[in-house]
């Protein structure tokens, strides 16, 4: 009976966590869409979602506010845990309950983004004003000069920009712009995300060919605290690690080695 349990258990452990990422982004999403239509509309426009066609490949911005007083670029990570990361650091991590995970700097992914907005648009950078937003359930540690705030904080630290750097026809003209840049068509959108997803599938190739995605240098198998990993053989040129299966079930493993020890008893 206990084993029916267990197993009932672990596939829905298994099934949650597969579905997880998905469900907590789009919640993440909504939230910020629901806090920015608070902001004057007369004074703000919102764009949520944008899919923006940039030379040879399709970029997606959580949220543009475009205003007067710039447009805010507003990049959303819902992530729980310690957040921990600096302006020039090419990694950030998060520490949940002891497990370290990386990605990358979210700073110098909205840079990316601003940087080919600007060119679509023939702006400057300084039209443009970043914001990194961190759901209220992640625990803020960074030490950083950029906006890096909480879910809750974005209307206030929109609003305390006042400096008038567009006309009111501006405005119009560059909403005007935005929009015809924006891919609604839900089947480029699709394309886009095949587009995203088939990156992945090669950089997981190439992972399982033992060749880094990043550098091309060759992958080594070593043992750390939290498991083993794949790393990079260009080490420390060349930070790339890859957890194995074993890392990724490190929760599993521990709730399986704990029933297994209850049953023992
Ligand atoms: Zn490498």
């Amino acid at each position: 009976m206990e084993i029916v349990l267990f197993i009932l258990f672990v596939v829905a452990y298994i099934t949650f966590r597969i579905l997880q990422p998905k469900i907590k982004g789009y919640i993440g999403e909504k939230s910020v869409a629901a806090i920015l239509s608070f902001l004057p509309s007369d004074k703000y426009k919102i764009i949520n979602d944008a899919l923006i066609k940039s030379n040879d490949r399709t970029i997606q911005i959580d949220h543009l506010v475009i205003s007067v007083y710039g447009i805010f670029v507003i990049e959303t990570k819902n992530y729980k845990g310690w957040i921990m990361g600096s302006d020039d650091s090419e990694y950030w991590t998060k520490n949940v309950f002891g497990n370290k995970y990386k990605f990358y700097n979210p700073i110098r992914q909205n840079k990316a983004h601003i940087s080919a907005l600007s060119k679509q648009l023939g702006l400057s950078f300084n039209k443009f004003i970043p914001i990194i937003v961190f759901s209220n359930r992640a625990d803020l540690k960074v030490n950083t000069v950029h906006n890096v705030v909480y879910t809750t904080q974005i209307n206030r630290v929109i609003k305390a920009y006042s400096d008038i750097k567009f006309s009111e026809d501006d405005i119009q003209n560059l909403c005007k712009k935005i929009s015809s840049l924006n891919i609604v068509s839900p089947k480029v959108r699709k394309q886009h995300i095949l587009e995203v997803q088939n990156t992945i599938a090669t950089k997981q190739y190439l992972i399982q060919q033992g060749i880094c995605p990043r550098c091309g240098h060759s992958l080594a198998f070593r043992s750390g605290k939290y498991g083993d990993f794949f790393g990079c053989s260009n080490y420390p040129k060349c930070r790339f690690t890859k957890p194995t299966e074993r890392r990724n079930n490190y929760f599993l493993n521990k709730l399986a080695k704990k029933f297994i020890k209850s049953l023992l008893k």
